[in-house]
């Protein structure tokens, strides 16, 4: 496209950084503008349309152009369009949105902990794992165990937790406080014939080795999305769950579920916890919890940490932390709206109905030849495209194939995300069959022209 003097286009490329964007070829290519959004589609400046295929970064669950939300934050913005949670000032939204946190989310979570982003609710979970062991006169415990392939965020504490290369090269991170074990996917990382309960249990195993060898007076907790998302959509082995937890419980190590993807519906349940029998300690979501209306996150806490922490912060004085925006108004007024429309339009029941046509279309795909895997659970998936189907081979260099795939879908009015080679799915929760449908059609079109160029 020719980038036009003095144009959005120019400015964008001389003025703005973009996150997750190779800066150079930015310059050299220009932006895509998207100007306006409207249930599952979006628009750019151009005027072309788009099936949001990944309902923005996975998060726009009730569509774009939701009147309802945006009259929320009118009204919230005319009544009070800000004000702060410290030192024991509250607001209404704030106080209604923790009490239906603490509501819906898993039994034995009940104290809520407001920030703007997925990251700093993270960073807020080591924080509060390092205050709450140093409350019990344990400030030995204090390292986490996350996951190679974990997605949790690009702060210094939840970009070390994360287990992706692209976040930490250049970063001099992972901090050394985090260990990282082996990702869970068993289409990759399962031995030559290994069910998937026997992967499982290697991978129990294995964390179980690693809190001994680091002594686990010295692990506060274990943290994973339930369903890995930015790491390729990746289902974990059957038994998984319940056999990592009984580890962790065993060494008295948090069980942190990071369902800032998941949560809210994504997996035709509420959350991923029910679906993969979790009990967390502590519950970090974000997301679809405004539909990304506003920025919103929260970590929701069990009443034993609660406990600690809060007798911690009577011994010396305060809680020391909180961010400006914690519990900001409008945007916790926004998330209620945002809830209430997902319980009153039967959207999680929808992801599980409109999941299920998804996942069956995807998977006719299996037979593909560049197709390896088709994975997913609900309304979040992936088709993993691969050199060799039968070795599994890459191709080379890894995420070439995946990045032409994700140009051109542009062309045909798709917006997806390529994960390396793997193209991902996870579209708002809205979306009906017919449209999977006409998604599915683009796709498939994609597929075609991604075939003959490899040929
Ligand atoms: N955790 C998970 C599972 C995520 O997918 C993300 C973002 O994609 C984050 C944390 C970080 O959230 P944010 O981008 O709001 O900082």
């Amino acid at each position: 496209m020719t980038v036009l003097p003095n144009s959005l286009h120019a400015r964008d490329i001389a003025y703005q950084i973009h996150p997750y964007t190779n800066m150079r070829r930015h310059e050299r290519n220009g932006p895509i503008v998207i100007e306006r959004g409207s249930g599952i589609h979006v628009y750019d400046d151009q005027g072309r349309e788009y099936i949001e295929g990944l309902a923005g970064l996975w998060s726009v669950a009730v569509g774009f152009g939701e009147s309802r939300l945006v009259e929320a934050a009118a009204r919230q913005m005319a009544k009070l369009p800000y004000y702060h949670t410290f030192t024991h000032k509250s607001n209404e939204p704030s106080i209604e949105l923790a009490e239906k946190l603490a509501t819906m989310t898993p039994d034995g979570l009940d104290h809520v902990f407001f920030t703007n982003s997925g990251s700093e609710a993270n960073d807020t979970v080591v924080k509060l794992a390092w205050y709450y062991n140093n409350a019990l006169g344990r400030p030995e415990k204090k390292k986490f165990i996350a996951r190679n392939g974990g997605y949790h965020g690009i702060t210094i504490a939840s970009g070390s937790l994360t287990g992706l290369q692209v976040n930490q090269r250049g970063f001099d991170l992972p901090l050394p406080f985090v260990k990282h074990v082996t990702c869970p996917h068993h289409y990759r990382f399962a031995e030559a014939g290994e069910s998937e309960e026997a992967f499982a249990d290697r991978l129990a195993a294995e964390l179980e080795a690693t809190i001994l060898a680091e002594g686990p007076e010295t692990v506060a907790a274990f943290i994973g999305e339930p369903l890995m998302g930015a790491g390729g959509v990746l289902v974990p082995p059957r038994t998984y769950w319940e056999k990592v937890q009984a580890v962790c419980r065993r060494h008295d190590v948090l069980v942190v579920a990071d369902e800032v993807i998941n949560g809210f519906g994504r997996l035709g349940t509420l959350f991923a916890c029910e679906h993969f029998g979790i009990q967390p300690d502590m519950l970090v979501v974000s997301k679809q919890i405004t539909s990304s209306y506003q920025p919103l996150a929260a970590v929701v806490v069990s009443d034993a940490i609660y406990q600690a922490i809060a007798d911690q912060s009577e011994r010396l004085g305060t809680f020391g932390h909180g961010f400006t925006a914690s519990g900001h108004p409008v945007a916790t007024a926004v998330g209620l709206e945002n809830l209430a429309i997902i319980e009153e339009r039967g959207l999680v029941a929808n992801a599980a109905k409109v999941g299920a046509h998804l996942q069956a279309r995807l998977r006719a795909f299996a037979d593909h030849p560049l197709v390896g895997e088709v994975r997913g659970v609900g309304l979040i998936a992936a088709v993993e495209l691969v050199a060799d189907k039968a070795s599994k081979a890459k191709f080379d260099p890894p995420g070439k194939v995946g990045f032409r795939f994700f140009e051109k879908a542009h062309e045909h009015g798709l917006i997806i995300r390529a994960i390396q080679d793997s193209i991902a799915f996870c579209p708002p929760l809205i979306i009906t069959e017919a449209q999977v449908d006409e998604m599915i059609d683009r796709f498939a079109r994609t597929l075609e022209d991604i075939q003959a160029w490899i040929a």
